[in-house]
């Protein structure tokens, strides 16, 4: 197919392509520097794999369309991780050279430029390939490593362009859409902005971290049409909507991704107007495979939606969530066997659990690692957690297994109060509203709650150790 950004340059040149705070460049302009970025890389001679170490900001931006422009797929890391756990990802992916934004600059065990060093170099001239070859890698991204090790996955050209098309198969394009990014290009969830702009002639309107009422300004002050958000951001978002602002009439879709999300949330959304698309998908993906429509938000509030335009989804004898599309990654780096492990006659085991309803939406119900088989039974700890959130005294709570003589494993309880409550209370409250196996055995009080870089949670890593027991 033909090079992306060759081609959205000569489509519509005057377009806005990406706005920061301080910057607008039209796909003219984003060609002319990709280019000239791609010229000083080329001045740094790189031999092996290039990584780059950036927040959302222009300079990155650039950076990771500039080495696809000179033919090599940028190894993306999470700005979050520690120097031991970038230095594993770097020597997992060969890495060679590391292009990093100047405030994220750390020493590292391969070669370290810094976005404003790279700025110095006087470019040399560079020819961009005529076309993208779809099997290509087109970008090296670790997942968020939540069940154990972050794993490269090989995300080729086709993928993008595949899950590019199945999102706007869904959710429509009009000329004056503009994508809201402050996920991180780091993660597929804003990587996938960023291609999809280009490959729909589409504004990126780029911010550098999420801050909510800012996030909130921007949604009620600019003509923004969607926005990509995460389960936190959302909440964070409606906590901090005051009553009396709405988003613009622009606006038109909050997709939801990269984890489960609590009903009262939802709700909530529902009566401040604020349309939220459910979505579903890994590293592994490219992004959603699956997502809510407009016509169903409402009427399947809780489910993540049907496969996109031409993804299928099964469930396997086990309850595990088994997909087939395009968007699936060429594999993992470096353990070609482990990937072949979850791919059966080209179904992938997402390790997920879930069910789907009699219309085909999907539900899922977490991941397989983290369900507890108490006694013979099943039990899944968002359930409970969905409960137990509706407690008046409960802020937060996270259920995890916990190994048991007698059952097997046992559901335990980890939480944070807003106002004291004894754990007699919590228990009978749970035998009120859930089967009496799946009601924690205990509850501990925590003062924080573990997390991977990307911030997801990481329930397995709770055990009583972890907080006080409540009495
Ligand atoms: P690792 O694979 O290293 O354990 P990870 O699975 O968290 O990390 P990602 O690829 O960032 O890495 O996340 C994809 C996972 O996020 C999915 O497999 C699923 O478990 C979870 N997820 C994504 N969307 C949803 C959703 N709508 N509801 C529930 N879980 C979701
Ligand atoms: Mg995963």
């Amino acid at each position: 197919m033909e090079n992306w950004l060759s081609k959205r340059a000569r489509l519509s040149p005057q377009r806005c392509a990406v706005r920061t705070k301080h910057e607008n460049l039209t796909f003219a302009e984003l060609q002319q520097q990709v280019l000239q970025q791609a010229g000083r890389i080329k001045q740094l001679q790189p031999t092996g794999r290039i990584a780059i170490l950036t927040d959302n900001t222009l300079p990155g931006y650039l950076t990771i369309l500039a080495l696809q422009q000179l033919g090599l797929a940028p190894v993306l890391l999470n700005q979050r991780l520690s120097v031991d756990e970038l230095s594993q990802q770097l020597t997992d992916a060969a890495v060679t050279l590391c292009l990093a934004a100047d405030q994220l600059v750390r020493p590292l065990p391969v070669k370290v430029v810094s976005f404003s060093q790279l700025a110095q170099l006087v470019p040399l001239s560079v020819t961009p390939p005529v076309e993208f070859v779809p099997a290509a890698v087109a970008s090296i991204m670790f997942t968020s490593g939540t069940s154990g090790h972050a794993k490269g996955v090989l995300q080729t050209y086709s993928n993008h362009f595949y899950s590019a098309i199945g999102s706007v198969l869904n959710l429509g394009l009009t000329a004056a859409d503009s994508w809201l990014c402050c996920v991180p290009l780091f993660h597929i969830s804003g990587l996938s902005i960023m291609l999809r702009g280009l490959i729909y002639g589409m504004t990126v309107v780029l911010v550098d971290h999420f801050d909510a009422p800012l996030i909130n300004h921007l949604l009620c002050t600019q003509p923004i049409t969607t926005i990509s958000v995460v389960p936190y951001m959302l909440q964070k978002l409606l906590q901090t909507l005051p009553t009396d602002q709405h988003y613009q009439a622009a606006f038109r879709c909050m997709l939801l991704g990269g984890g489960p999300i609590d009903r009262a949330t939802l709700n909530a959304c529902q009566q401040r107007q604020i349309p939220v698309i459910q979505s579903y998908g890994m590293t592994e993906t490219a992004s959603q495979i699956v997502a809510l429509d407009f016509a169903n938000a409402a009427r399947k509030l809780g489910s993540a939606g049907q496969p996109l335009f031409p993804v299928q989804v099964k469930i396997a004898a086990d309850q595990h969530i088994l997909v087939k599309t395009p968007t699936l990654a060429a594999g993992y780096l470096n353990q070609p066997a482990a990937f072949n492990r979850q791919l059966h006659d080209g179904w992938f085991d997402t390790d997920d659990i879930g069910y789907l309803d009699d219309e085909g939406f999907l539900f899922v119900q977490g991941r397989s690692g983290d369900m507890i088989n108490s006694g013979g039974e099943n039990i899944f700890p968002g359930e409970i957690e969905a409960v137990y959130q509706q407690h008046p005294a409960v802020k937060q709570i996270v259920v995890a297994g916990h190994a048991d003589a007698i059952w097997g494993s046992v559901p335990l309880a980890y939480l944070q109060l807003k106002t004291p409550v004894s754990a007699a209370e919590l228990r009978d409250y749970g035998r009120n509203h859930l089967a009496h196996y799946k009601v924690p055995h205990a509850f501990y009080l925590v003062t924080d709650f573990p997390r991977t870089g990307n911030g997801k949670l990481k329930r397995r890593a709770l055990t009583p150790d972890s907080g006080t027991l409540l009495k």
